[in-house]
């Protein structure tokens, strides 16, 4: 254990705080930006998720694996429960999910069990993305629901998020005392 590792994980990243006066596609995205970043701020990898209806907020989460030693405590996830427990319905069909990172396979099975209307992504993950990046499940042929997906909202901004955990976690882990080149 390094003496400060809360110091050094903080988020280096400022939470961007919308205009209320233009609840579009936008103005949800930054604010699943600032659950990506309040993630970062508890030791997980920044992933931030929105799920909207009528233009109201129903559900805001952060990805919580860590902290929860839950592989399946991703951001949609819990969004989707959230979203889910706040109607009392399990079927989201008029609902949009906003999303900082391209949701895995998992994920965007939730989000078609769930019958989401539409997502809204930003940063791809060609790794482990589930609609479109590495696989396409919103594809399946035979599936009762597709969704809406719309890609590379705030891409720059989430990709960036991303990015800077996982170095700032590397050079914690390769060397907290003497500086890298
Ligand atoms: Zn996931």
């Amino acid at each position: 254990m390094s003496d400060s590792p809360k110091e050094k994980l903080s988020c280096p990243f400022e939470k961007i705080y919308p205009s209320q006066l233009e609840k579009n596609d936008l103005f949800h995205m930054k604010l699943a930006y600032n659950q990506a970043i309040d993630a970062w701020n508890h030791g997980e990898v920044p992933v931030g998720a929105v799920v909207v209806k009528d233009e109201v907020v129903i559900a805001a989460a952060r990805n919580q694996t860590e902290n929860a030693s839950d592989p399946t405590a991703h951001a949609e996830i819990i969004a989707i429960t959230q979203a889910c427990r706040t109607i009392g319905d399990w079927r989201l069909n008029d609902a949009r999910l906003y999303v900082t990172k391209e949701p895995c396979p998992m994920c965007a099975g939730a989000i078609l069990s769930a019958r989401v209307g539409f997502v809204a992504f930003g940063a791809p993950d060609p790794a482990m993305g589930g609609l479109g990046g590495a696989i396409d499940v919103n594809a399946m042929p035979k599936a009762n629901h597709r969704a809406e997906v719309v890609s590379g909202l705030m891409e720059q901004e989430c990709l960036a998020l991303v990015q800077g955990f996982f170095r700032a976690a590397r050079s914690e882990k390769n060397n907290p005392s003497t500086a890298s080149s």
